[in-house]
């Protein structure tokens, strides 16, 4: 399905600009992009942020992202980790990029993207991962998504090269016994202590990767929106006809010791059927 900001007639993707105090400011359709180099840059990247919401729309199935966002996100462009930090904060300075959709529940006041873009190929490496949060946000103004499905999908949206670093961090939480049973991961409201974040992110991006398997996107979150409802037990019967996380997890652990090499397995719409 395209979405209908691709249309031929659609106009978010032309860009204004205004030169804001110490700072370029470009506007489109979805975005406002504040950069502190250029007017070129601040330009590009909102074409290229309107490019990525309509792809990924596309690809995980968020109607969200199929007409412009009311209120536009803010990207922020840094041009060091000192003025990133300095903003983000000292929890995130260690983070490349972060974002933020405000309030928690009800009708969005405010999305906000900030980017390191000091770093090599922060528009592959960083960017989607961001933006894949802020497009979830939309579908979930009750409260917060479970956080495996909000970095499950998040990471699902990562380059291949850091596919594969996820999946090296789950097979050495294997290796070490050091894995979440799924009626823990599937659960979880915290972010896990540093030690366990790397095997943390590698499960829930390959969890999310093996129930793209099972059917289209809204599966998934629908899957996430019941199991708040109505637990995740019965969240996956009425989903995917599987009877309960007991079943889940002997089916995930023998999809991932038969598919270690399988990386990158991103929706595409015109594989998946029902
Ligand atoms: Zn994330």
């Amino acid at each position: 399905m395209v979405a209908a900001c691709d249309s031929a007639k659609c106009t978010c993707r032309e860009v204004s600009h205004t030169q804001q105090p110490g700072c370029w400011l470009a506007s489109s359709g979805s975005f406002k992009v504040f950069s502190f180099r250029s007017a070129t840059e601040a330009e590009e990247m909102a074409k290229h942020c309107e490019r990525l919401r309509s792809k990924l729309a596309d690809e995980y199935g968020f109607e969200s992202g199929k007409s412009k966002w009311q209120h536009r996100c803010e990207v922020y462009l840094f041009p060091s980790k000192q003025r990133y930090g300095a903003v983000v904060g000292r929890a995130a300075q260690e983070t490349l990029g972060s974002s933020l959709v405000t309030p928690a529940t009800g009708a969005i006041k405010n999305r906000r993207i900030d980017l390191r873009t000091d770093v090599t190929d922060y528009r592959t490496e960083v960017l989607p991962h961001e933006l894949t949060h802020v497009l979830i946000a939309d579908h979930f103004r009750d409260g917060p998504p479970p956080l495996w499905y909000d970095e499950g999908l998040a990471l699902l949206a990562d380059s291949e090269d850091k596919q594969v670093l996820h999946q090296r961090d789950l097979r050495n939480g294997i290796n070490r016994g050091k894995t979440f049973a799924l009626a823990d991961l599937l659960t979880i409201q915290q972010y896990p202590p540093q030690d366990q974040v790397g095997v943390f992110y590698g499960q829930c991006a390959s969890l999310a990767r093996y129930l793209s398997t099972k059917g289209e996107p809204r599966k998934m979150h629908e899957f996430a929106r019941r199991s708040q409802k109505v637990g995740v037990n019965l969240s996956l019967q009425e989903t995917y006809g599987i009877s309960g996380v007991a079943r889940l997890e002997p089916m995930w652990r023998k999809s991932i010791a038969s598919s270690v090499p399988i990386i990158a397995a991103r929706y595409s719409p015109s594989k998946n059927s029902n």
